[in-house]
């Protein structure tokens, strides 16, 4: 199984400030990206979402928020017939020196351990941080930086972008 690892916010939907996000209750999808994400499937890669959700246990958003938004997420997704297979999150603070905030691998390996299947060398990722490409990187993945320079990255500037490299 191929998969498309994906960020999701400031790759699929809109990113705020920190203390904004205190006051959003639904996810705004950035340009391009329903079609982008219509085409990732049409190429037969699965969809799992990696994103950090260090806010929740900062305390910035509460986790039902976090799970409010992330049900209108995959509800727009699923009323637009895009099925995403998973998201792994990691809810832990910065301080906290977990094994899942990315660049570290455990989101990822999480997504191994469940989904055996899943074959790396066929995969990539997306993301709009350092950490998402670094984190491509620890697994060798073929990986795409939206507006962020790093060595072994593909720079692109949409998610929308990067379907014709796959
Ligand atoms: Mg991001
Ligand atoms: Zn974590």
């Amino acid at each position: 199984m191929k998969i498309a690892f994906l960020d999701r916010d400031g790759t699929i939907i809109e990113d705020y400030e920190d203390e904004k996000w205190r006051e959003i209750e639904k996810p705004v999808f950035l340009k391009g990206a329903i079609e982008a994400l219509k085409i990732i499937k049409q190429k037969g890669y699965e969809i799992i979402i990696v994103t950090n959700q260090y806010l929740i246990n900062e305390r910035i958003i509460t986790l039902d928020q976090y799970k409010k938004i992330n049900q209108r997420f995959l509800n727009y997704l699923k009323a637009n017939n895009i099925k995403v297979l998973d998201v792994f999150f990691c809810p832990h603070s910065k301080e906290e020196k977990c094994d899942c905030f990315k660049p570290k691998p455990g989101l990822i390996k999480q997504a191994l351990e469940k989904y055996p299947n899943i074959d790396l060398s066929n995969s990539f990722i997306v993301g709009d941080s350092k950490s998402d490409v670094k984190l491509g990187k620890h697994f060798n993945l073929l990986c795409f930086g939206i507006n962020v320079n790093n060595e072994g990255c593909i720079n692109v500037e949409s998610l929308k972008e990067i379907v014709k490299y796959i």
